[in-house]
């Protein structure tokens, strides 16, 4: 045997562990949230690892034991995958997760009260184990993957943790995990049976998995995407939602979407009320939320190129029974079936985002306050879904009180028969909108200017380019159509006698930076603007451009 090897834990989970242990005195219960998901993420794998294998994955449960006589310890044991000793080490040595990571980087100082918002948020996973512990052993067989032996990592949450081979009274099952605490003793009443069925009944009802609490099953196994949305209850819903996704919101919307052709397709989708990449840091783009299923089989989580990137928004799962299980990850990404499946459910999606919009308007400008960007990401970057998209945007204008949203067909609809085009103002704010010069030659002819508020916005415009067969036009560009009536004003204007005004301007005033002066009717109240110039994205697009290909 080899003998017990004592190793530091890295500088990162170290740091960790010191604030989980010393520092976190809120929401402790989610150490069970995060070790029955592990459980859960492990069976997961060892039940796909077999089928694929066409083996049978034999028995597939978590079992917790509490020790109700003295409370002084909570076994939570799985038959999912186990670990390896070498994956011991790596797995529970180091912080790969995604959760922790954003956790560490969300402290600020020693706040206690952020700290505990984001471990509800994200969770610290593994480690959230040392808030109700004074020891945490983790003994652990990886089955016919593993080297036939059974070993115990250990640690009292300090600098390190100590692996060893596993004794015969460890218990170790025979494939899978068991996770031994040894409890805080101020944390007794959490782990009885009645407290771990309280924690239990509302972080993991429905768990995948059965969930024998002391030999009782807890929770009614149902993949709750397989569910008829009538009998989907609110509750159940919600906690699906938070556990999967890992996040404490409200999602506003949900979709329960089935089909049997042309693929046969069972789904469960979530849209946010908040931006997930909000506290993500600059460039920082989260991945996709939507996990894979086949026939409730996980085949990927989070999996990417499924749907577009720009709905990496949505979280749920997407169950096809056309994917073969034992699809391997590389040819996920390339598989045609993948593809047809994203393409559908992406339809789906911005069907059900337009119904939703036409049903429920308020609700949903105010979904599309947070979480607009993503669809106007989508219509700059993914050509086949624009006109869909186009349907979902929501802007302010000069029609519109503000803060209330118009769409573009209804703009559309309230044209004035003399207006050609669709018209927008790019400003930061609505007042600067309002008091924008560029305005008054719109408003003057009684047409609504739509407003951009957000760099992407003129983009949008640029990629849309047109919205109900008329063209999107910035009223800072010249070709603002003129109506007869002004032809004739600007012709009747005495060139002559503003000759004087405007050599000054062009000469004097601003030597030789402009192009032309000229009169024009086009203004009521300002007397200049500066017209025929690139709208202001665009420059900047275009030195973007020009310095990258330098
Ligand atoms: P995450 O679950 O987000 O990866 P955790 O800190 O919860 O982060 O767990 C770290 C890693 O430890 C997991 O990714 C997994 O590889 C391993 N692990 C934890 N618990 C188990 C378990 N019960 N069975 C198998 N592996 C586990
Ligand atoms: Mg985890």
């Amino acid at each position: 045997t080899v003998a017990s090897e004592t190793i530091g834990f890295k500088a990162e989970t170290r740091k960790l562990l010191d604030i989980v242990t010393n520092s976190l005195y809120a929401e402790r219960e989610v150490f069970a949230r995060e070790l029955v998901s592990n459980a859960s993420d492990a069976l997961e794998r060892a039940r796909h690892d077999a089928l694929a294998r066409g083996e049978d994955p034999g028995r597939l449960e978590i079992r917790i034991t509490t020790d109700d006589a003295d409370g002084k310890t909570l076994a939570i044991e799985d038959d999912g995958r186990g670990m390896t000793r070498e994956e011991l080490v790596e797995n529970l040595g180091t912080i790969a997760k995604s959760g922790s990571k954003a956790f560490l980087e969300g402290l600020d100082g020693t706040n206690e009260e952020a700290a505990a918002n984001i471990i509800g948020k994200f969770g610290v996973g593994f480690y959230a184990s040392f808030m109700v512990s004074d020891k945490v052993e983790v003994i652990s067989s990886a089955g016919a993957r593993g080297d036939g032996k059974a070993w115990k990592w250990s640690s009292m949450g300090d600098g390190t943790f100590t692996i060893e081979e596993a004794t015969e009274s460890d218990g170790a099952p025979a494939r899978g995990t068991k996770i031994l605490m040894h409890i805080k003793k101020d944390q007794k009443h959490l782990v009885s049976k009645w407290g771990m069925e309280t924690v239990l009944k509302k972080y993991s009802s429905f768990v995948g998995f059965p969930i024998l609490l002391n030999g009782n099953r807890m929770n009614d196994v149902g993949a709750l995407w397989l569910k008829d949305e009538k009998d989907l209850t609110d509750e159940e819903s919600i906690a699906f939602y938070r556990l999967m996704s890992g996040a404490s919101d409200m999602p506003p919307f949900r979709m329960s979407f089935k089909a049997d052709a042309p693929m046969t397709i069972r789904s469960l989708l979530y849209f946010p009320a908040e931006n997930p990449e909000r506290l993500a840091g600059i460039g920082g783009q989260s991945s996709s939320g939507v996990s894979l299923y086949a026939r409730r089989v996980l085949i990927q989580q989070n999996t990417e190129r499924l749907l577009p990137p720009f709905l990496r928004f949505v979280r749920g799962v997407i169950d096809c029974e056309d994917i073969p299980l034992n699809i391997s990850r590389e040819s996920l990404q390339d598989s045609m079936l993948v593809l047809r499946l994203g393409q559908i459910m992406a339809k789906r999606v911005l069907k059900f985002l337009d119904e939703k919009a036409k049903k429920e308007p308020e609700k949903y400008n105010k979904w599309f306050a947070n979480l607009g960007f993503f669809l106007k990401e989508g219509v700059c970057s993914e050509y086949a879904y624009k006109q869909e998209l186009a349907e979902l945007l929501r802007y302010e204008s000069s029609a519109t009180e503000a803060g209330k949203l118009t769409s573009l067909r209804d703009y559309a609809n309230r044209m004035p028969e003399s207006q050609q085009n669709v018209y927008y103002i790019v400003a930061p704010s609505r007042q600067q909108a309002e008091s924008s010069p560029y305005l008054e030659a719109a408003k003057s002819r009684g047409y609504e200017v739509l407003f951009l508020y957000a760099h992407i916005d003129e983009f949008v415009m640029q990629h849309l380019m047109k919205v109900a067969g008329k063209d999107l036009i910035s009223v800072e560009a010249a070709n603002l159509e003129v109506d007869e009536k002004s032809e004739d004003a600007e012709e009747a204007l005495d060139e002559s006698a503003s000759a004087d005004l405007c050599k000054w301007f062009g000469d004097d005033a601003l030597g030789g930076k402009l192009k032309e002066v000229k009169m024009s009717t086009r203004l009521a109240s300002s007397p200049a603007i500066l017209s025929g110039h690139e709208p202001e994205a665009m420059r900047r697009y275009r030195m973007v451009q020009t310095m990258a290909s330098d």
